[in-house]
């Protein structure tokens, strides 16, 4: 007993000046020449790591980069607001459009900071076998699980210069069918860029406006309402969670409302209320926005799955 005394008050002192450690490391964030970012926090330095031949960086994954997604991400000072955001609208959020995401934080591009993006994709379909009443994502699902090609035309925005322009793309996505468990699943999604000339042929448009995180403070309605909804993310691959993870599911249980405090794009101070029953945007958004912040503290969704 006296010894597990010992040890306890051992494990103690450690956790306690472990903490001042971690206190007293000072962030330092410089922007280079092409307003990418180099972070030094105590005696570690991160660099986010440019693709070769591209602007969009490289997004680190498990289980190699398993160490570096586990950090806690360290608050930005005021000071480097400005350079933490020039930085995500000329680098991440085309890497995150690239990649086909509708989140990422900057620990995704390997810079242990607390920023990041959310943009989830306003969608309208169009096809002519959709009802107007009928759900959307249900709708694309059913079409995607038969193998059919879909259409998309969908408006983004992009940054040159700081400056913000509206862009539009129109894309042909093409699922790629496997059977699992005697099952035919969608296991990827080819994208490719087409030019279109005739509007008529679009399934789908899609709307997208990023919104920029910084510093977030969340309280989440643990004692309301909770909703699952399957996720994913750029930096779990589908692979490693179905040779990794027993849980056949991408399913996660989250309190469906949530209040964040942030700095936002033009570093002005936001306090919102996102309640997920207004729509099925607003569902998804109050998710990513708990899915993104979990990557702040070191948290994958894959140690959420229900069972
Ligand atoms: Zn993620």
């Amino acid at each position: 007993m006296c010894k597990n005394i010992k040890y306890v008050a051992a494990v103690c002192i450690v956790a306690v000046l472990l903490g001042f450690k971690s206190r007293m490391d000072k962030v330092y964030i410089k922007a280079d020449k092409q307003n990418s970012l180099q972070v030094t926090i105590g005696k570690e330095q991160y660099k986010a790591a440019l693709q070769t031949d591209s602007s969009l960086l490289n997004v680190i994954k498990i289980p190699e980069d398993e160490k570096l997604l586990r950090i806690k991400s360290a608050p930005i000072p005021k000071s480097d607001y400005q350079k933490v955001l020039t930085f995500m609208k000329q680098y991440l959020l085309p890497t995150m459009y690239e990649s086909g995401g509708v989140g990422i934080a900057a620990i995704q591009v390997g810079l242990p900071i607390r920023a990041f993006i959310v943009d989830i994709p306003d969608t309208k379909v169009l096809h002519k076998d959709y009802e107007k009443n009928s759900n959307v994502r249900a709708f694309l699902n059913t079409m995607l699980a038969t193998g059919a090609t879909i259409i998309v035309k969908e408006t983004y925005v992009a940054y040159s210069n700081g400056h913000m322009a509206e862009r539009v793309k129109f894309r042909k996505t093409t699922p790629v069918l496997k059977e699992i468990n005697g099952q035919q699943q969608v296991v990827d999604m080819i994208k490719e860029d087409i030019a279109v000339d005739d509007e008529s042929i679009i399934d789908v448009v899609i709307e997208r406006k990023p919104h920029f995180v910084l510093n977030p403070e969340l309280e989440l309605d643990e004692q309301g309402e909770k909703i699952v909804l399957p996720e994913g993310c750029l930096s779990v691959p589908l692979e490693v969670v179905q040779q990794q993870y027993t849980q056949n599911t991408s399913d996660v249980n989250r309190p469906r409302n949530v209040r964040i405090k942030y700095v936002d794009g033009d570093m002005h101070e936001k306090n919102m209320k996102i309640e997920g029953s207004m729509s099925d945007y607003w569902e998804w958004f109050a998710r990513c926005i708990q899915h993104e912040n979990d990557h702040l503290n070191g948290i994958l969704y894959v140690d959420r799955l229900t069972d």
